[in-house]
């Protein structure tokens, strides 16, 4: 498998400034102008966006700008897209191309008591031997996670953290944010390749402002800046990423053989290359650590950018090489979650939603409460089983809490204010909707409505999972259109969508021709969605998207899904009983038959792609490889995909689990004495090849 190379390539080679000069002809006139313009502003948007500390003046600023804007109108072939005028970035509208990143990017461990960070530490000492260990501590930034990819001073990729091996390359969007440098002065000292990672976000004052105007144009409003930074960045319109004044600071650096040994040194490097870096201290011991948590608790609400907590690394870069990651993060870092705002108010009463799986959820009304800066009125009470815990009662007072800032949750009850003859809450015995008795399903704490095929939000709940954004991804079908789709008759289930025609959609009451047309160009494409989302998109229960990945690598077509028996589902590796049960049920029913029948006739895709298909072997089925040291052949992220590609599972750590260990040159020590003692073999590059290549 290729990584995806950036979008400015062509310009990789022009400046190959940090390796041999190339030798140009010394430019004069306006190129030299065209330069030296680029230099000054670059350095001008340092000092204001990063450093807070502009020299000269808007206008000037703007003069200079027009200068350049002006020569470079005047000389294309002096067009660079990484010049400051494109920093105001452009309408022209691009999907995004999903990119392998180099290293995956993982998660944090949480935690929320100095205990739990103190348990952290000792881990990691044990992980070390019992060696000592330097704590820095940093704010933990609520926005969106970013990996960028500097060359030779060039900003050559910019990539959301997506699934964590694979991301949506937003370079055009990330070049309009003028708090990230997009070319390193030439006269510093940086590695030719380098990849910093660090957080997106919108300020609060952009944020405020924005949503201001959402509301002044009766549009959604963003719920916190988080959800307004990552939308923000995947907007198919950079100008109007520009417009939105996202900001970024940056947290990791990564590349090949650094110069750095410890995370400040590197930190303090990339700010001096012109990153807007996360404020780090070194914490000298237990008490510092727990000093630091109580500072930031309170300073943390006079930042210009939200946090959710803070987080611990140990600051020795050997010390993260010797420690490594567990599946999802690494064991060198800790993340540590404020205790979130709590309110109390009370309950004014208990309604019920219907999901698109029949599914009942509790819902208290709440009397309005001020809580981390929104107004809460509902609170999801999840099931009957936490109404029967927490002894919620009729008009009780609850305890609210934000966890993600986001969404509010009731964590308890004031009993002392509890009304004498208040009753608990009496779970509904019938769908709120449809009048049907509700069943529960066997081992499971949720209500569920049967009438799958006529309960009205079931229906209309399947029709915005089809649609949704991880499934078909057929924009312009909201809850609204969903429920109109189906009131006027034209979509009662998924397969209906494609008989709709822009006559229909215009047809149904206030719908304007410009939506008609987005929901038909959304449909059309929804052909090319692969077979996994496919699956996914079906709202068969408990088939969430990683399970729809498994069943589509392991089943390869629709036919032979419908087919199998629940013994045989069940037999696929991590397809457990429930799951099988349920897909078997679901196939069972008549009409879902002819739905899929219908989908197959749309032209949707039924099965895995040839070119997936041609490159999948059992060959490593089963075996838990390892991989370490530094390859000639392919990357680490290359091998990392011809092991999946052949039915193996790369994992991160050693075992007595571990097949085998592929090592390429300089393979870590621990790992080598670990894998000595075990007894596991290690397979170099050549064999690891010849091992797939033959029969
Ligand atoms: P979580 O998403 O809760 O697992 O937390 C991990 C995420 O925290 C990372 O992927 C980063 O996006 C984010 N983060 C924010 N600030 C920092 C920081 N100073 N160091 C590392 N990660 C951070
Ligand atoms: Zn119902």
């Amino acid at each position: 498998m290729q990584i995806q190379r950036s979008l400015f390539d062509d310009f990789e080679n022009n400046d190959n400034v940090a390796e041999q000069p190339v030798k140009k002809e010394q430019p004069t006139g306006d190129e030299a102008r065209i330069i030296e313009l680029r230099d000054l502003l670059n350095h001008h948007n340092h000092n204001y966006y990063v450093l807070n500390q502009p020299t000269i003046s808007d206008q000037e600023f703007d003069r200079l700008m027009r200068e350049l804007q002006d020569l470079e109108a005047a000389h294309p072939e002096m067009a660079d897209p990484l010049s400051p005028t494109q920093r105001v970035g452009s309408d022209l509208s691009h999907g995004f191309e999903q990119v392998l990143h180099e290293r995956p990017m993982m998660s944090l461990g949480n935690s929320y008591s100095i205990e739990e960070v103190q348990d952290f530490l000792r881990r990691a000492k044990d992980g070390l031997g019992g060696e000592q260990v330097e704590i820095v501590g940093e704010m933990k930034y609520d926005g969106t996670s970013i990996s960028v990819i500097y060359e030779n001073g060039r900003l050559v990729r910019a990539v959301t953290r997506g699934d964590g091996v694979r991301g949506d390359d937003v370079t055009a969007n990330v070049i309009t944010i003028r708090s990230i440098p997009l070319q390193l002065p030439q006269d510093l000292d940086y590695p030719s390749r380098f990849e910093v990672r660090g957080e997106i976000l919108m300020p609060w004052a952009s944020f405020e402002r924005l949503n201001k105007e959402r509301a002044f144009n009766e549009e959604p409003l963003f719920a916190n800046p988080r959800n307004a930074a990552a939308g923000t960045l995947k907007l198919q319109n950079s100008a109007e990423v520009a417009r939105r004044g996202l900001d970024a600071y940056f947290y990791f650096l990564l590349g090949d053989n650094l110069p750095f040994s410890t995370h400040t040194e590197a930190m303090e490097a990339i700010k001096s290359w012109g990153f807007k870096v996360a404020h780090t201290e070194t914490l000298e011991s237990i008490d510092a650590v727990s000093d630091f948590i109580e500072r930031w608790d309170k300073d943390r609400k006079s930042l210009p950018v939200a946090t959710d907590g803070l987080v611990f690394k140990l600051n020795s870069m050997r010390q993260w090489r010797n420690l490594g990651a567990t599946a999802k993060s690494p064991r060198w870092a800790i993340a540590y979650k404020f205790a979130p705002e709590r309110e109390c108010t009370k309950l004014k009463s208990v309604s019920y939603e219907v999901g698109r799986t029949g599914v009942i959820t509790p819902v208290a009304n709440l009397e309005p409460v001020l809580l981390s800066g929104t107004i809460v009125k509902r609170a999801s009470l999840h099931n009957e089983d936490i109404i029967r815990q927490l002894d919620i009662h009729d008009g009780d007072m609850l305890y609210v809490e934000k966890g993600g800032e986001i969404i509010p949750k009731i964590v308890g009850v004031d009993i002392k204010q509890r009304e004498p003859n208040s009753q608990p809450i009496k779970f509904v015995t019938h769908c709120p909707v449809c009048g049907t008795p509700l069943q529960r399903i066997e081992g499971e704490a949720a209500w569920v409505c049967p009438n799958k095929w006529e309960c009205k939000p079931q229906i209309t709940g399947r029709i915005e999972h089809f649609v949704a954004r991880h499934a078909m991804n057929i924009d312009g079908i909201g809850e609204e259109v969903a429920v109109q789709l189906h009131e006027s008759g034209l979509v009662n289930n998924i397969a209906d969508l494609y008989d709709l025609t822009i006559e229909k959609l215009v047809s149904l009451d206030r719908f304007q021709l410009k939506s008609a047309q987005r929901i038909m160009r959304g449909i059309e494409q929804s052909r090319q969605v692969p077979f996994e989302r496919v699956i996914f998109a079906l709202s068969i229960q408990f088939v969430g998207e990683t399970t729809a990945k498994v069943l589509a690598r392991n089943v390869h077509n629709i036919d032979r899904l419908m087919e199998m028996s629940a013994e045989e589902l069940a037999a696929i590796p991590e397809i457990g009983p429930k799951i099988a049960q349920s897909i078997v049920e679901y196939f069972a029913v008549e009409s879902n038959r002819d739905i899929v029948e219908r989908l197959r006739w749309a032209g949707l895709q039924m099965a895995l792609s040839e070119e997936e298909l041609a490159n999948r072997t059992t060959k490593l089925e089963g075996k838990k490889i390892v991989i370490s040291g530094v390859f000639q052949h392919h990357s680490r992220e290359e091998y990392k995909a011809m092991i999946e590609q052949n039915g193996g599972k790369n994992v991160g750590s050693i075992s007595k689990a571990t097949s085998f260990v592929l090592a390429g040159d300089n393979m870590g020590p621990a790992k080598l004495e670990k894998a000595k003692k075990l007894g596991i073999d290690i397979i170099n590059e050549d064999q690891f090849l010849s091992m797939l290549d033959s029969e």
